[in-house]
């Protein structure tokens, strides 16, 4: 086994140039996921893969490739072996966009080394990492080395938008026992890794006319038969943010992991829409109009949990955080806020491997971590 292991070592060490250089042409074809920027030139998602998939074939892996969204496919490569040991090495190859082009000092998309470094969109997340993924596969070859286990590869498309690449992979192709992410860490050894769920908070106020706000603010003597004051969705929105974020604070105080940083249970809300009336969509109706006191805001948050946390555990807290919160509310008593979990589908359960699990165990001696 140890020289085994040794002959694998040797092979990375003696073809160091080979992972730089495919990190390279990796880098340089742009693959920024279109969710984020649709430009054709750039969204070569494809085109990355098409690259992936042959030097798997090269490496004698039996390769798979599928469309996940169209025109954007995952690619596998997999060496047969016992199941009982199998292991997945995986990496997405899509990017997020460059940004502001001037503010780069070299090309995104150039793949220039320079400083002892590969620099480019994607040189870190992840190109590098999945050609490392493949440098080890091939340096596996080189030596000679016969795994006992099935080795997989997997290269998917849209981590950076939800993981929508990896799901559909999880859900229609075969697993393996473990897997290894070659997403950058430094180089530490990360076995845990928090949850995390997107949720869409609905308020509901009550519709009026801007023009009979005033008897919200000074009530009116002779108010028998007058429209009754209606109640601002987007005030309530704002009393709702300043409490969650104090139950943000406290989830952040409370809940800790000693391989996570500290303060990891974060709840973002990263998108707010109000206005006037239900749409279809679930988001308000009129958006455009300041004139209506408005009756419907939807908040969507980015709500994170420990790696150890229970997703049922975490959503009962959450919801009875809200329903506290709305107690304290004559309307909103009446008008409950709605909670949605898993908005668009968007999940990822935590990870908690034990830390004297066979595989940590073994990546932690190599990466000098013990
Ligand atoms: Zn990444």
């Amino acid at each position: 086994m140890t020289s085994a292991i040794e002959k694998i070592w040797a092979e990375i060490d003696k073809n160091q140039d080979e992972v730089v250089e495919l990190t390279r042409e990796l880098v340089k074809i742009p693959s920024v996921n279109p969710k984020f920027q649709a430009e054709q030139g750039l969204n070569r998602e494809a085109d990355v893969q098409t690259l992936i998939q042959g030097q798997l074939k090269d490496a004698g892996f039996k390769t798979d490739r599928w469309d996940v969204f169209e025109n954007r496919p995952n690619v596998t490569g997999e060496w047969d072996g016992s199941d009982e040991k199998s292991l997945i090495l995986c990496g997405h190859i899509d990017v997020v966009p460059v940004g502001d082009a001037s503010a780069w000092d070299r090309d995104p998309f150039g793949g220039q080394v320079d400083k002892g470094r590969v620099w480019g969109r994607g040189a870190v997340d992840m190109k590098g990492g999945v050609a490392a993924c493949l440098a080890a596969a091939n340096a596996i070859r080189r030596a000679g080395v016969e795994l006992d286990g099935r080795l997989a590869i997997h290269s998917v498309v849209d981590e950076e938008a939800g993981g929508f690449g990896a799901m559909d992979l999880v859900k229609t192709r075969p697993l393996a026992k473990r897997a290894i992410v070659a997403e950058p860490t430094w180089g530490a050894v990360v076995p845990a890794e928090g949850g995390l769920s997107w949720v869409r908070v609905t308020i509901f106020g009550k519709q009026a006319h801007a023009g009979w706000r005033f008897n919200s603010i000074w009530p009116q003597p002779h108010t028998e038969g007058r429209i009754e004051p209606g109640v601002n969705a987007i005030e309530l929105a704002n009393r709702f943010l300043n409490a969650l974020r104090d139950f943000e604070a406290s989830r952040c105080r409370d809940n800790w992991h000693p391989l996570v940083p500290a303060g990891l249970a974060t709840i973002n809300p990263g998108v707010i829409r109000g206005g006037a009336g239900m749409g279809e969509d679930g988001n308000p109706a009129i958006m455009t109009n300041a004139a209506i006191i408005s009756d419907v805001v939807t908040i969507d948050l980015d709500y994170k949990f420990m790696p150890d946390e229970d997703f049922e555990d975490v959503k009962a807290e959450f919801e009875a955080f809200v329903a506290n919160f709305a107690a304290m509310d004559p309307w909103m008593r009446e008008n409950p806020p709605k909670i949605l979990w898993d908005l668009f589908d968007l999940n990822f359960p935590p990870m908690n491997t034990p830390i004297d699990h066979p595989l940590t165990q073994s990546l932690f001696e190599r990466a000098g971590q013990i």
